[in-house]
C-alpha cells in the first residue's frame, strides 16, 4: 500500500508508471516517508522512455523529484495532474529541468513502442486516468486507483466505453486496484458527502474547520459548495493546500468564485459563523494544522469551544492511533469533532467488490495481476477474479519486486528484483540504513545507557568509580544492587580488556543489563584518559 510504480518492458524500453512514496508505520522512527528502491532502472536509465503519473495522490507522486534525479526521461500527465507535480517540483526546485507532457483522457500516446491509450477514471482527485498499454506483445489495462461513481463531484464518470473497446481489441492482462477488494457491495458515491456537509454546517454554531489531504481536491469543491449554500467565505490554511487550491482553480477543476474565498488571516478575523477554513491534518500528522492546533501550538491560531472540526478521509492503515489522538485532544480543547465513524463525512476513491466485477467483465482479461494493496487484499481480489471465471492459473498474485513476463500468449513469474524500502528523512535519501533503523528502534524500545569510565593514562587501569546515565532505562539509584553490580562488572572487565577496551565494556555490561533485567537498552562506553 503506497509507493507504487509499476515497469512495463519490452524488448530494450521500458515505460514506468506512477512514482509514489509511503508513509512510515509507526514503528519507523524518525522516517518521513519511503520510496521505492529503483536500482533495477538506474541501470538501465537509456531504456526508460517515459513515467506516467496516473494521478495527483502523494502515493503516485511523491517519490517523482527522487526518480528523477536518476533517470531523465519525459512525464507525461493530465492536466491537474501535471499543474500538481508542477508545484511539488518548483517547491524542490527542480521544475526546469523536466520535460512535462499534457495529455487528456481519451488521448493516446506512443511512447518507445507502447502505444498508450489515457482512459478518465473517478476517484478522490479528478482528472485521474487509467491506461490501456499496447505492444505487440499484447494489450495490458493498468486502472491504477479508481471507482465507478455514477454521481461523482465533477459529473465526470468513468469511461466505461473505453473500457468495453478495449474488450473488443482482446485485454492480454488487467491490473487493478486491489484497496478495497475486502469491501463488499460497491462503494458509495462522493455525493454522499454532500448531505453530511449540509447537516455539519447547518448544525454548526461557531467556526468549522475541515481537514482533509492537501491533493483532495474533490472534498475542496464539496466544501465550498456547502459554504457557497450557507453563506460562509472560505479559507484555506496550509501551504501545500493553499498551493494546490490555487493551481487546481487555474486549471478549472476547482470551480469556487472568488468572492467565496478569503486569506486564513481575515478568516481569523470574521465572525465564527461566517467562517469554514481547510486545512491538512486527517491523519494526526503531528507538524500539520490540526496536529498542531490539537496540541495549543500553532502560529497564528487555536482551537476554541464552539468551534466544529471535520476530519474528512480515513485514517491510512497505521496511522489510527495519532488519528485518534488528534481527536481526543481536540475535544479536550472544546471543539466538537466529526469524523467517518460517526458521520459520513468521507467516502472511499476505491472500488469495491462489486465494481471490481463489474470491471473484469467489461474488459474480459484472458490474465490478472491485483496491484495496489497489501497481500491479503490482492489475495482478496484475485478470489473475486475467480468467482468471476478467471482460471485461478491465469490470475498472479505478486509481491513487489516481482516480475511476470507475457509470450505467446503465457504467463509466467520471471526474475525478482530490487524492491525494498528507501527510507527518506529530514536528512537525505537513504542515508537511513537498516542499521540506522535499529538503533532508532532500540532506544525507542529499551532505552539507552552511558557508561563514563575514567582511566588513568600512566596505568591504563580505572582511575575511580564510572559513571552512568540511563534515558529510558532505568531511573539511576546510585546505591542499587543492579548499580552496585554494574560498576564491579565495567571495573572487572576494563582492567581485564586488551585492546578492545570500549567494545569489551559494551559487551560486557549488556550482557549483565540482560542477565539481570532481560532489558536491551543500547550501551555506550565513553572513555576518558587523565
Ligand atoms: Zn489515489
Ligand atoms: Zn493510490
Amino acid at each position: 500500500m503506497g509507493k507504487n510504480m509499476m515497469a512495463y518492458e519490452f524488448g530494450e524500453n521500458i515505460l514506468l508508471v506512477d512514482a509514489g512514496l509511503m508513509f512510515p508505520e509507526n514503528d519507523m522512527l524518525g522516517i518521513d516517508y519511503i520510496i521505492p528502491d529503483i536500482s533495477y532502472l538506474i541501470q538501465r536509465r537509456k531504456q526508460v522512455k517515459g513515467i506516467i503519473i496516473t494521478h495527483g495522490h502523494e502515493d503516485h507522486t511523491g517519490a517523482i523529484r527522487h526518480v528523477l534525479e536518476e533517470l531523465q526521461a519525459p512525464i507525461y500527465a493530465t492536466p491537474l495532474t501535471r499543474g500538481l507535480l508542477e508545484v511539488k517540483l518548483a517547491r524542490n526546485g527542480v521544475l526546469q529541468k523536466v520535460h512535462i507532457e499534457t495529455v487528456k483522457a481519451g488521448e493516446s500516446r506512443k511512447i518507445g513502442p507502447f502505444n498508450v491509450d489515457f482512459f478518465h477514471v473517478c476517484h478522490s482527485i479528478p482528472d485521474g486516468v487509467g491506461l490501456g498499454i499496447d505492444c505487440p506483445a499484447g494489450l495490458v489495462v493498468h486502472t491504477g486507483d479508481y471507482k465507478f461513481d455514477h454521481t461523482p463531484v465533477d459529473n465526470w464518470p468513468t469511461d466505461y466505453a473505453k473500457l468495453a473497446e478495449f474488450q473488443r481489441r482482446g485485454v492480454m492482462a488487467l491490473l487493478a486496484d486491489s484497496t478495497n477488494s475486502e469491501r463488499k457491495g460497491w462503494t458509495p458515491s462522493e455525493r454522499v458527502i454532500d448531505d453530511a456537509f449540509d447537516k455539519v454546517f447547518r448544525d454548526a454554531p461557531g467556526r468549522i474547520l475541515i481537514a482533509t489531504f492537501a491533493s483532495l481536491i474533490s472534498r475542496m469543491q464539496q466544501v465550498g459548495n456547502a459554504a457557497l449554500k450557507h453563506n460562509r467565505k472560505m479559507a484555506f490554511a496550509g501551504v501545500s493546500m493553499v498551493d494546490n487550491a490555487k493551481i487546481a482553480r487555474e486549471l478549472g477543476y476547482l470551480k469556487l468564485p472568488d468572492n467565496l474565498i478569503v486569506s486564513l488571516d481575515e478568516a481569523l478575523h470574521m465572525k465564527d459563523r461566517d467562517v469554514v477554513i481547510m486545512c491538512t491534518g486527517s491523519q494526526g500528522e503531528p507538524t500539520s494544522i490540526l496536529g498542531r492546533l490539537s496540541r495549543g501550538s500553532h502560529r497564528i491560531f487555536d482551537v476554541k469551544s464552539g468551534d466544529t472540526i471535520v476530519l474528512s478521509s480515513h485514517p491510512i492503515p497505521g496511522n489510527e492511533e495519532s488519528v485518534y489522538g488528534t481527536i481526543n485532544r481536540l475535544m479536550e480543547r472544546g471543539a466538537n469533532v466529526i469524523y467517518e465513524a460517526i458521520a459520513p463525512v468521507h467516502v472511499s476513491g476505491h472500488a469495491s467488490q462489486e465494481e471490481m466485477k463489474l470491471l473484469m467483465h467489461l474488459t474480459q482479461p484472458k490474465f490478472f495481476i491485483p496491484i495496489h494493496g497489501e497481500l491479503r487484499q490482492l489475495k482478496q481480489h484475485a478470489q473475486l477474479a475467480k468467482e468471476i471465471g478467471i482460471p485461478a492459473e491465469n490470475t498472479a498474485v505478486i509481491l513487489n519486486g516481482q516480475s511476470v513476463e507475457f509470450n505467446n500468449g503465457r504467463m509466467r513469474l520471471a526474475d525478482k528484483v530490487p524492491a525494498s524500502y528507501v527510507y527518506v528523512d529530514g536528512s537525505g535519501v537513504g542515508d537511513v540504513s537498516d542499521a540506522v533503523m535499529h538503533d532508532r528502534e532500540l532506544l525507542s524500545e529499551e532505552g539507552l545507557m552511558i557508561v563514563n569510565l575514567t582511566m588513568d593514562k600512566n596505568t591504563d587501569r580505572p582511575k575511580k568509580d564510572p559513571e552512568f546515565i540511563t534515558r529510558g532505562f532505568i531511573a539511576q539509584q546510585g546505591g542499587s544492587e543492579l548499580m552496585n553490580g554494574l560498576k564491579n562488572r565495567v571495573m572487572s572487565s576494563a582492567e581485564k580488556a586488551n585492546g578492545h577496551l570500549q567494545k569489551d565494556v559494551e559487551q560486557a555490561v549488556s550482557n549483565y543489563l540482560y542477565r539481570e533485567t532481560r532489558r536491551k537498552p543500547m550501551v555506550l562506553v565513553n572513555i576518558i584518559k587523565n
